[in-house]
């Protein structure tokens, strides 16, 4: 499948909806004639009143590779224009227009190169051993990182995954279905970090990410990791400031920002 954006503009008819955390949801799309997409893609929604006002936004792809499905995970803004329509309105049976997928850089594919040149891989990284893969994500920002997930798991993929999660409370996490028991898979690792509250016995005091964490969390700069960041634009220049300073080569460190400042 190639990363390459589809500029068309699809219908997609809605087949689920789900409560993913108290303030967003899960919705499930069948889009005909969908070409598929790589694990990290986006798609634009595109809502039209009866008066002709539009307003389109990005979304994020949580499925990965063949087939009609999307997945989709929205988080409600209060104060939004589009989102609140997505989570409070929107029905199984209504149709959606829908572009995409589009993006080709913040994807990850399991049989890519192992080192691609102008990543930041040196020259002395061994082609046999692939670049371990670091996720770190922001509340809804998990959902491109799922689809990468996703798509190691269906993979039997062996490239070691890590994703560090920063999350507000136990009920804020998106796809706990998919990050259950760490999906399965040894080589993935996941370490959540709650920011108000944790589960009972959790053994750290909630408290927003830091340095520190991102340290002791994330695989060092000299295992030369691919890290894909995902999040409030805050969170992600935040965190990606903090790699920088750990060592880790820019060129490594692909990031998406889904924009607001906490
Ligand atoms: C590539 C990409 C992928 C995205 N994927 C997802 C996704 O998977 N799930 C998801 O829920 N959102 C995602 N977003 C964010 C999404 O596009 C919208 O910005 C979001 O749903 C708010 O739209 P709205 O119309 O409700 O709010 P708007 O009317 O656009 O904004 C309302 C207010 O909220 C502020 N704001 C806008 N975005 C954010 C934000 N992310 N956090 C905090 N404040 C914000 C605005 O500055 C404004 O003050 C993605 C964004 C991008 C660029």
């Amino acid at each position: 499948m190639s990363a390459a954006s589809d500029t068309a503009w699809r219908v997609g008819t809605v087949t689920e909806v789900h409560p993913e955390t108290p303030s967003a949801r899960r919705i499930i799309i069948d889009v005909a004639e969908w070409p598929g997409n790589i694990a990290g893609q986006h798609l634009d929604v595109r809502l039209t009143a009866p008066d002709g006002y539009s307003a389109t936004r990005s979304y994020s792809i949580a499925s990965a590779g063949p087939g009609t499905r999307v997945d989709l995970a929205v988080d409600k803004l209060p104060d939004g224009e589009v989102s609140p329509f997505l989570v409070d309105d929107l029905m199984v049976g209504d149709m959606l227009e829908i572009h995409g997928p589009l993006g080709g850089w913040f994807v990850w594919e399991p049989d890519a190169a192992p080192n691609v040149p102008g990543d930041g891989a040196s020259a002395t990284a061994g082609a046999a051993s692939p670049r371990p893969v670091q996720l770190i994500g922001g509340g809804s920002g998990v959902v491109p990182l799922v689809a990468m997930i996703r798509s190691h798991v269906a993979a039997e993929d062996t490239t070691p995954f890590r994703l560090l999660y920063s999350v507000r409370t136990p009920e804020d996490v998106f796809f706990p279905d998919v990050l259950a028991d760490d999906a399965g898979m040894p080589a993935l690792r996941v370490d959540l970090i709650y920011t108000r509250r944790a589960p009972d016995g959790w053994p750290v005091t909630p408290a927003r990410i830091t340095r520190e964490v991102v340290e002791s969390s994330v695989f060092p700069a000299s295992a030369n990791p691919r890290v894909y960041l995902c999040g409030s634009t805050a969170f992600v220049e935040t965190v990606a400031a903090w790699l920088v300073d750990l060592g880790h080569d820019p060129r490594s460190i692909r990031t998406e920002r889904f924009g607001g400042t906490s």
